[in-house]
């Protein structure tokens, strides 16, 4: 590394993120040896009124101690190194942010020779977003210190509507250098979403590419199941609904890699570009294209969402959503895409399947047990591509062959699966597995934005989603469904409503962005 200390910077420490995410991640860019020689300071910043033993015990919650005792003394260390400062003016106020930067200074100065450009500070806003533009305002004026290297890293979502993520950016761009901001969609850090990439663009594209397109492709569905719902996060979640939280940043992030066309190379402008073309080349999401739904109470001790007690009475937050866009260019127009996405549903699941169509002229008819219905009568095509993270990762090609033996020529249903883990060399350093927030904030410190979202990126991905945000969410009132359960039927509906128009041959009527 060309830095001598890194001090970084997490604000909104006392969060749900943080506990869940961001310091376990940290952890393990610690002991894989991403901070030059073990030299970082790692500041936890909140308004909550924390000591950093109390820090260190909420930590504690998701960073196990280890039992080797070499692991444990890694892990001994890195706790020294974790400390509390407190906005205690909140994050409004240069107060807070000029104790930030004396705390940051204390440690550089501490370290001994380490001066200008080799110390290094990383600035991660895990806030709401909320507070994201007092946050970036007040960083750039107390804590940014010319004489050292400075990054900030911001979490989406990037704004609420395309109105409010153009007011962010034109912040953003106005405080800082593109080069010195970090805008983290996690899921862009993802294994699976590299592997789509790697499926479309590489070796494989020459046999395999021709699967992605309308020509194959009769739907594409895109899930995101929870099994837990907002408990405790209900403060931010009620602001902004599922829609906000995941569709409109990290589904739309798996579809552009999904479906774009190749990219001039792999490099962030590359991958910019591809995505950015893509996205304007997407319908604005109608109303009617879309289910919102809410989760009552479940089985056993499970508390409907307005139970909770962070969460309005009357709220109409949706905790789930299924939405149809289509993309309207030659590749993809016709095709429905279906998103969804809810909490407290009865899996844990997150992939991206190509359903293809059924082959009108096959010799062979499949077994009725082996098709899968859903939706009344509507027979689901058996042939699918899927591109799993949750409860794997996984590639699989679901697709018939022979029923195996016998004297009867019958087909069955069997998958391909690639088998991603086959490809580890047996070398160490490379087959180390990160996490993808472990892997996007080594690349941060390594100046590496490849997987990291352009503003202009942000704001297109608002354009699909414009009318959903402002007329459907918060607005009509959620479908309830039961915790636990596969969430409303009327998703289900839309996906057969769609589907049946595709086979019917019907067009989609098109609204592109200019
Ligand atoms: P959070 O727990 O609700 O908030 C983080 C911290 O912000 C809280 O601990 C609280 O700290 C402070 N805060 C809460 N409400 C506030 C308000 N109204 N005004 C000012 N400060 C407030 O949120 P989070 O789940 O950690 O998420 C933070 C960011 O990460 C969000 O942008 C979210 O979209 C993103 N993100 C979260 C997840 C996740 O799994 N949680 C995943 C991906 C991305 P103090 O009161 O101590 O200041």
């Amino acid at each position: 590394s060309e830095y001598a200390h890194v001090t970084f910077v997490v604000m909104g420490a006392s969060g749900d993120l943080a506990k869940k995410k961001t310091f376990p991640c940290l952890y393990r860019n610690f002991c894989h040896g991403d901070f030059p020689n073990g030299q970082v300071s790692i500041l936890g910043f909140a308004r909550s009124k924390l000591s950093t033993e109390d820090l260190h015990k909420k930590m504690k919650e998701t960073i196990k101690e280890p039992q080797d005792p070499s692991e444990k003394q890694k892990y001994d260390e890195f706790f020294k190194l974790v400390e509390y400062v407190r906005a205690e003016n909140g994050y409004d106020h240069p107060e807070s942010y000029a104790t930030l930067e004396k705390e940051m200074s204390k440690r550089e100065e501490n370290i001994g020779d380490a001066k200008g450009k080799e110390c290094l500070r990383v600035l991660y806003v895990a806030l709401p977003p909320s507070s994201f533009e007092d946050a970036a305002k007040n960083i750039k004026q107390a804590c940014w210190n010319t004489e050292k290297v400075n990054r900030v890293i911001i979490e989406k979502p990037f704004g609420r509507d395309t109105k409010s993520a153009r007011e962010l950016a034109k912040t953003l761009t106005g405080l800082y250098n593109k080069a010195d901001l970090f805008l983290v969609d996690h899921y862009l850090g993802k294994e699976i979403a590299k592997q789509i990439l790697a499926f479309r663009f590489g070796e494989s594209s020459t046999a395999l590419g021709g699967m992605f397109s309308r020509n194959s492709v009769e739907y594409v569905a895109v899930q995101f199941k929870e099994t837990f719902g907002a408990e405790g996060r209900g403060g931010y979640f009620d602001q902004f609904g599922i829609v906000r939280d995941v569709m409109e940043n990290h589904l739309m992030e798996f579809i552009c890699f999904a479906t774009m066309e190749q990219p001039t190379a792999l490099t962030p402008e590359g991958l910019s570009e591809a995505r950015i073309n893509l996205l304007k080349s997407v319908a604005t999401i109608k109303p009617e294209d879309v289910v919102v739904g809410q989760y009552g109470a479940g089985k056993g001790d499970k508390k409907a969402y307005r139970e909770d007690e962070t969460v309005q009475d009357d709220s109409k937050a949706s905790t789930f959503a299924a939405a149809v866009l289509y993309i309207n260019n030659d590749r993809w127009s016709d095709v429905p895409f279906y998103l969804m996405a809810g909490k407290a549903l009865d899996e844990d699941r997150v992939e991206l399947t190509l359903h293809f169509k059924d082959n009108q002229k096959s010799l062979f008819s499949l077994p009725e047990a082996h098709v899968k219905f859903f939706a009344k009568d509507l027979k689901l095509p058996h042939n699918s591509l899927t591109f799993r993270d949750k409860p794997a990762e996984e590639v699989v090609l679901a697709t018939s062959t022979k029923q195996h033996g016998g004297y009867a020529f019958e087909l069955a249903p069997t998958e391909l699966k690639l088998d991603l883990k086959s490809t580890r060399s047996g070398d160490k350093d490379k087959d180390y597995d990160p996490q993808s927030y472990e892997f996007l904030f080594k690349a941060a410190m390594e100046n590496d934005q490849t997987w990291f979202v352009d503003m202009k990126e942000a704001e297109v991905q608002w354009h699909v989603w414009e009318d959903v945000v402002t007329q459907v969410e918060q607005v009509v009132e959620p479908v309830m469904y039961e915790y636990g359960s596969k969430g409303p039927k009327e998703a289900d509906d839309l996906l057969a409503k769609h589907v049946q128009r595709r086979r019917q041959g019907s067009t989609a009527p098109p609204t592109t962005l200019e």
